[in-house]
């Protein structure tokens, strides 16, 4: 007696089908599982036996065979329990062929039959789409997790006895149904907001330029000079969530074990700051059983990295690749791993280790401490970062006006429409945003005027710019341009953006 249904691994963040087949013959009793399966999956022989009996379903004491395919692909995770328990359902004839057709399913089960649930269903339902399946069957907590993906059919089934009844009956009664359109419109806004801040005109303008051409950003400067403070609000003057965007946010958070219990979706961007301790791991991701770490959670939204210079300094090398490809790739002898690194990079740091510095009335630091605590920064991180502004102290009389500043929604309306402009221009390119822009492309799309010209000629002189930043001003030129609709980059727009590398070269150097 033979048995074959549809279950699912996730790779990365994708979900790849995977067929179970079971055979149930005569023989000395035995139960082996073969298939390429990682320890868990192992595991799964003893949880599916004793559940099946626990449930009333008897199993022959016969030779039985499981096998999973293809077989070149390690199979991990702890969903493969119920395909297995309904593959040896089918097989022992308690299913048919035409209940169980067309459906995937995944889930864990625990010894008295009951289904608990599972990491990464979102891929996995998105993966049962991609190969014509209509219908997915998974533990009832992330029956609304694979219901949000169009055009499948999301049953929760609560245990193995729930599961037979259900694919028994004729209708099934009716799927789960959410709207992922709907739970995005209903998120409630945040409850930060830039008009908390009163003054720092300069550190919010930063702000504001770095998200409208999703730049990355560096603030220095004293503490309580309000660097954190405008960093966490970053994302309030980022577009909203498509559902697209949300729908690959969600399958990390889900893969992750970070998607709230019953919750479909992520439905705002990410603000995730990682302590200086975090390890190299937890950062980028990996592990032995590979997950994604804090910069793939940090997708379509900030990874605000505080205190800069206290990061080891490996861990923060390690963000130069993810940085500049936008995903990160893990390397394991079963496979490779692929997450999206979709974030935009905040940091901020003292300019000293008191924090004073350049403030010599009191700063206590001598020159060589200074320059061994800027120097814990890389100069390829330091390449990485397009936008640098000082954060001055916040002084006296902002506190006492008391007045309040321009509000987020104001700020991301303008945000909008230079993400809108930029979307028009890129259309036929495989890059979104200005800080995207590379080589050859800056020449095409940032052209500059007889004025322009002659003011970034004499900054080179002045500065003296290494290539780099001259690329760097021209982008950030370009985003500033686009936050006023103008389509030609002006001397203006090029003084504001060089005003951002004047503040490295005051810290760094001719290192930048
Ligand atoms: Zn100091």
């Amino acid at each position: 007696m033979f048995g074959k249904v549809m279950g699912a691994t996730v790779v990365g963040i994708e979900g790849i089908l995977i067929q179970v087949e079971a055979d149930i013959s005569n023989g000395l009793p035995s139960f082996d599982m073969v298939g390429y399966l990682g320890a868990e999956v192992k595991e799964a022989r003893e949880r599916v036996r004793t559940a099946l009996r626990n449930s009333g379903f008897s199993i022959p004491p016969s030779r039985i065979t499981v096998n999973l395919s293809p077989a070149n692909l390690r199979k991990q995770g702890n969903g493969f329990d119920l395909p297995i328990a309904v593959a040896l359902l089918r097989a022992a004839g308690y299913l048919k062929e035409e209940e169980t057709d067309g459906i995937l399913f995944a889930g864990e089960l625990s010894l008295d039959g009951s289904l608990k649930g599972i990491h990464g269903v979102l891929s996995l339902s998105s993966c049962a789409k991609e190969n014509g399946l209509k219908k997915v069957m998974v533990p009832r907590e992330n029956a609304n997790e694979a219901a949000i993906i169009h055009g499948i059919d999301s049953y929760g089934v609560s245990s193995l006895k729930d599961m037979v009844e259900r694919l028994k009956k004729k209708d099934m009664e009716e799927p789960v149904q959410i709207d992922g359109e709907e739970l995005l419109k209903k998120r409630t806004d945040d409850s930060l907001d830039f008009s908390e801040m009163s003054g720092q005109e300069m550190v919010k303008r930063a702000a504001e330029v770095a998200a409208a051409g999703f730049h990355n950003l560096l603030y220095i400067g004293p503490p309580g000079s309000g660097k954190t403070m405008a960093a966490k609000r970053i994302p309030t003057i980022l577009p909203a969530l498509t559902l697209k965007e949300s729908v690959e946010l969600s399958k990390v958070y889900s893969i992750a074990g970070l998607l709230p219990e019953g919750e479909a979706l992520i439905v705002k961007r990410p603000f995730r700051n990682p302590h200086h301790t975090m390890s190299a791991v937890a950062l980028v991701g990996g592990g032995r059983i590979p997950k994604p770490g804090e910069i793939s959670l940090a997708g379509k939204g900030v990874l605000f990295l505080d205190e800069l210079p206290e990061f080891q300094r490996e861990t923060l090398e390690i963000l130069r690749q993810p940085l500049e490809e936008r995903q990160v790739v893990i390397s394991r002898v079963h496979g490779t791993y692929t997450y999206p690194a979709d974030f935009q990079l905040v940091c901020a740091m003292n300019p000293c280790k008191c924090g004073y510095y350049p403030d010599r009335s009191k700063c206590r630091c001598t020159p060589a401490e200074i320059h061994r605590y800027l120097s814990r920064i890389s100069k390829p991180l330091l390449d990485r970062i397009d936008i640098c502004v000082e954060t001055p102290r916040i002084e006296y009389r902002d506190l006492e006006e008391k007045r309040r500043g321009e509000s987020s929604a104001n700020i991301r309306i303008r945000v909008e429409q230079a993400m809108e402009i930029q979307k028009k221009r890129y259309e036929k390119e495989s890059f979104l945003f200005n800080s995207q822009l590379k080589g050859a492309k800056i020449d095409e799309y940032c052209q500059l005027e007889k004025e322009g010209k002659k003011l970034m000629k004499q900054a080179f002189v002045r500065l003296e710019l290494s290539a780099r930043s001259y690329e760097k001003i021209l982008k950030v030129a370009r985003t500033i341009a686009d936050l006023e609709g103008e389509t030609q980059i002006l001397s203006c727009h090029l003084a504001e953006a060089i005003s951002y590398r004047d503040v490295d070269l005051k810290y760094w150097g001719g290192n930048v």
